[in-house]
């Protein structure tokens, strides 16, 4: 189990499980001989890809982000992507029901992304997983998901979202807004165009981050701010956090590089904790830049001592 403290806030990941994702399709135009250092693919060049969620409780709600894959794929997509379905398991384990969930932010609208949003009742029909939960998601996204693109239309399930638009239970965002208190979205373009990133920065007078286990990554910038950011799709995994390393998914590649040079000019210098939406292994590290430029993903786990994951 994943866990931090911020501030006020206790932060966990919990995994919808993993999912086969063409090594192709997950390094863009980076060369196998390159990415396969960082990420084993299988004889059908499948790479692992996890679905994390993050869940914070801030005291007064419980704030899930993202909510994986779900359990509503066509037969088709069952072939490619398996349909792994372990969100609500692992909440449960964790004694979180759906009835505890307040809130629930997409960053986009990707069906690997907000799945569990909706599921079918026992007559069929798509209600909303969460019955209690406000649920959030980009303005853009959703009106680009109406009419998408030839390329991406299969990415798009609108039983995912449209009914909780429909009945009023989901806001759509324009990207800048406040949540709660701490919890906000701000838009990085460049896997679509709409994408929000999740940043949680702790209310309260001296926030500070400690882990369950000792207390470990103190925020190295002077001013005292702990942020943790749920970067979303524009850095999936450790393995992409260089400028250059896109998805080849991403529909607007060179906007990934200038929103991804937008996200560093801030979390490296405030030493936030990045998010990580597909890694198998590492849900959230701190990127560091080393003298010689490359960047670094630094595990935010005091078992690891410290421990640094190197992508060069
Ligand atoms: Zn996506």
């Amino acid at each position: 189990m994943h866990r931090i403290t911020l501030g006020d806030f206790e932060l966990s990941v919990f995994s919808d499980g993993t999912y086969p994702l063409d090594g192709g399709a997950f390094f863009g135009v980076i060369p196998k001989v390159m990415w396969s250092k960082k990420a084993s693919a299988d004889e059908n060049n499948y790479c692992p890809a996890g679905l994390n969620s993050l869940l914070i409780r801030t005291g007064k709600e419980n704030v899930l982000v993202e909510t994986g894959m779900g359990n509503k794929l066509s037969e088709r997509m069952r072939k490619f992507y398996g349909q792994p379905a372990k969100l609500l398991d692992n909440l449960s384990a964790a004694g979180v029901a759906p009835e505890d969930i307040d809130i629930v932010i997409n960053s986009h609208l990707h069906f690997d992304h907000c799945g569990w949003n909706t599921i079918r009742d026992k007559n069929g029909k798509v209600v909303p997983t969460f019955p209690k939960a406000k649920y959030y998601a980009p303005e853009g996204e959703w009106r680009y998901a109406r009419k998408p693109s030839d390329r991406d239309v299969i990415s798009y399930i609108p039983d995912n979202y449209d009914p909780l638009v429909a009945s009023g239970q989901m806001t759509l965002l324009r990207g800048g807004e406040e949540i709660v208190p701490g919890i906000s979205v701000t838009t990085f373009p460049g896997h679509t165009a709409s994408m929000q990133a999740i940043i949680v920065q702790a209310p309260g007078e001296n926030p500070h981050f400690s882990q369950q286990q000792g207390e470990v990554g103190h925020p190295s910038g002077s001013g005292g701010v702990a942020t943790a950011c749920y970067i979303s799709d524009l850095m999936p995994t450790t393995a992409h956090i260089d400028l250059t390393w896109g998805m080849g998914f991403d529909l607007y590649p060179l906007d990934t590089i200038a929103s991804k040079k937008e996200y560093y000019a801030r979390a490296l210098l405030e030493r936030w904790l990045t998010v990580f939406t597909h890694d198998p292994k590492v849900p959230w590290a701190y990127i560091e830049q080393e003298e010689s430029g490359k960047m670094v993903a630094r595990e935010a786990s005091p078992l690891a001592g410290g421990g640094t994951v190197r992508h060069s």
